[in-house]
C-alpha cells in the first residue's frame, strides 16, 4: 500500500466506512506508517473536536412552530408569499 494513495482511503477509515479487509489493511499500514498514523491521529481529532462543538447547528426551540405557521400560511394562501 502506497502511503499517497491512503488520503482518501484514511478519511473513510476514521469515518468507519470501510469494510473490514479494508480496515485491517489500513490498520497493518499504520502501524508501519509513522506519517499516515499521524494523519489518521489528526483526523480523529478534528472528527471528535467537530462532534463535541457548537458546529452541529441547534435550531432555537421557537423556530419550530414558526415554520410550521409559515407553511399553512403558503399553502393557504400561497400568494400571500410573492408579497
Ligand atoms: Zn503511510
Amino acid at each position: 500500500m502506497i502511503c499517497e494513495d491512503n488520503g482518501g482511503l484514511l478519511h473513510a477509515y476514521v469515518d468507519r466506512e470501510l469494510d473490514l479487509v479494508r480496515s485491517l489493511e489500513i490498520e497493518k499500514h499504520l502501524q508501519g506508517c509513522k506519517r499516515c498514523r499521524r494523519a489518521v491521529q489528526n483526523q480523529q481529532a478534528l472528527a471528535s473536536a467537530i462532534r463535541g462543538s457548537s458546529f452541529y447547528f441547534r435550531p432555537p426551540r421557537e423556530l419550530k412552530p414558526r415554520v410550521h405557521a409559515a407553511l399553512k400560511i403558503a399553502k393557504e394562501h400561497p400568494w400571500s408569499m410573492l408579497a
